[in-house]
């Protein structure tokens, strides 16, 4: 064993100074020799907007659209890391792989071909575990600790670290600005008053990073300030106004990222120069939208009402198509969370109904199909009505996970992957469904209402259970050390009815369930989609009084702003 460790260190040693020599005396033949690639490494801390960790990793734009459209949580819930890997071949760095991990939990993306289109997919590492690595750690300033931790680290293992480039300070107090000025009404979200301005996600974060109240108690004036560099317009410094007291920050470049410094806390002759800069600067006024009288193609507005039209192609992802338009993430993540499915079998228009910039409701359109939806607070929480004002019922008594998992707890010890490598022979052998860590005898509980189409013995799965569902939609359970007699075949089950039992029949090497969901025939990712009649109880729905009124407040006036 130590040998082999031994070996395997002077060739990683020998490795990296080949390709030290290489790069340095040959890089032509360097691509020939070997595929190298670099792994940039950088953490997105807990809160941190994901359109600022894009930033600092210094993505290009092509990059950032890619990765942006990865179907993760934006927000980052605690601090996980990002992994980007570049593939370098000939001297250009391509980016492959994506990986994300948060504690324990590992998640890793690889741009595949998709129907002809380029996306990241989730998929095992496809980079060889032998292949020569180059990591770059991009940290925030003040924690150099991690960077000679993982430079020492690296030292014994073929890996060349090389120090983050930062970007250039400049300390030199602009003359010439531009700017613009907009309001924020009162009670109006920052994220909506910035819209107006048309500025990048880099500035936009700088802004909203700022350390000042964010809310407009009353309705109050920005002043952005901008430098042009060529065609770009890079921003300076903001002023916000209100009544009659004024707060000026400047950007200040503190290495890796930009930050808004108060004039307060620097010394008067800064101060007093920044404030020429900004006395002189032309400033253009901006009307914002909600007084714009103005339709564009894509917005529709009817005083305080404004529709928003998303077209969502087929096969693209909602949130994606959510992309296109100006909404809160807030807002976004309503529309994620409305009761209609959330891929487009084609093409779809989507209507969005917003009341001085508050979201109120939807009406997605599909050839003849219509569905409608108002967004209302229910019990202290944003829900969702259909046209008819209905809810589901007891959302809240029925246990999430189990729309979507047949079991109480959930922890997937194997995921689903259509292209898994067996470990030993390395043939694709896919894993069409994902396995469930449970005890023996663990209770096995109907994801949705369903026929029992098998129960018995199959080959490797054991003893099995498959139920259909709704909609071309079939679930199976398998390695059960039992199935309930009420879930015998042609018997029906109702969501939330125990049916089988954990067990360790078939090909498994230990108690677990192997859980598949086949929708039309096609094996999907149970861990992404939900089986129709799951999300509420078999119980039906309710009308309550809040959403009969929404429906009758904003139903008519969406569907007039929407045709
Ligand atoms: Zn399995």
């Amino acid at each position: 064993m130590k040998k082999v460790k031994k070996l395997s260190i002077s060739i990683g040693l020998w490795l990296s100074v080949c390709i030290l020599s290489l790069t340095f005396f040959a890089p032509v033949n360097a691509a020939e020799s070997a595929i190298i690639y670099e792994y940039k490494t950088i953490t997105q801390k807990k809160g941190e907007a994901f359109s600022s960790l894009l930033e600092k990793a210094g993505l290009s734009h092509t990059e950032k659209k890619l990765v942006d459209d990865i179907p993760i949580f934006h927000k980052a819930h605690s601090n996980r890391q990002f992994r980007f890997a570049y593939q370098i071949e000939k001297g250009k760095k391509k980016l492959k792989e994506v990986r994300v991990t948060r504690g324990n939990r590992l998640a890793n993306f690889v741009l595949s071909n998709k129907n002809g289109k380029v996306v990241f997919t989730q998929k095992p590492t496809q980079i060889p575990s032998n292949a020569t690595v180059k990591k770059v750690t991009l940290t925030t300033i003040g924690t150099d600790k991690t960077q000679s931790v993982s430079a020492k680290s690296d030292k014994r293992s073929n890996v060349i670290v090389v120090k983050p480039t930062r970007m250039k300070v400049d300390s030199v107090i602009p003359t010439h600005l531009i700017g613009v000025s907009f309001y924020q009404a009162k009670g109006q979200s920052l994220d909506q008053a910035l819209s107006v301005a048309h500025l990048s996600k880099l500035q936009e974060n700088i802004i909203k990073d700022g350390n000042y109240l964010k809310k407009a108690v009353g309705k109050r004036a920005f002043k952005l300030y901008f430098q042009m560099k060529g065609k770009k317009r890079l921003l300076k410094g903001v002023r916000i106004i209100r009544n009659k007291s004024v707060a000026d920050f400047f950007v200040k470049d503190v290495g890796d990222r930009f930050q808004l410094v108060s004039l307060k806390k620097t010394d008067s002759s800064t101060r007093r120069q920044w404030e020429r800069a900004f006395a002189k600067a032309k400033v253009k006024f901006i009307k914002t939208t909600a007084t714009a009288k103005k339709s564009s193609s894509g917005k529709r507005s009817s005083g305080k009402y404004q529709v928003l039209t998303i077209t969502q192609k087929k096969g693209q992802s909602l949130y994606s198509a959510l992309k296109t338009v100006r909404l809160t993430s807030t807002q976004r993540n309503l529309i994620i969370g409305m009761p209609a499915t959330k891929s487009a079998q084609s093409t779809r228009k989507i209507y969005v109904l917003l009341e001085n910039n508050y979201l109120r409701g939807l009406r997605i359109v599909r050839g003849r199909n219509v569905a409608e939806y108002v967004l209302f607070k229910y019990k202290g929480k944003w829900t969702w009505a259909n046209e008819k004002g209905q809810i589901r019922s007891n959302i809240r008594t029925s246990s999430r996970r189990m729309g979507r998992f047949p079991l109480r707890y959930i922890r997937v010890s194997s995921p689903f992957n259509l292209r898994r490598r067996h470990p030993i022979t390395r043939r694709i052998r896919p894993h069409k469904g994902i396995d469930l860590a449970a005890r023996h005898g663990t209770p096995i509980y109907a994801p949705a209402n369903g026929i029992v189409r098998f129960s018995g013995r199959q080959r490797g799965y054991g003893i099995t259970l498959e139920i259909d569902h709704q909609n071309g939609y079939r679930t199976k359970y398998a390695h059960l050390s039992r199935i309930m007699k009420k879930a015998r075949r042609g018997r029906y089950v109702k969501k939330g009815q125990m049916i089988a039992r954990v067990g360790n029949t078939g090909f498994s090497t230990g108690a677990h369930l192997h859980y598949e969901v086949i929708v039309n025939g096609r094996h999907r990712n149970p861990a992404y989609v939900r089986i129709p009649g799951s999300g509420g109880s078999s119980g039906g729905t309710k009308r309550p009084a809040e959403a009969r009124k929404a429906v009758k407040q904003y139903l008519s006036i969406l569907r007039r702003l929407s045709r």
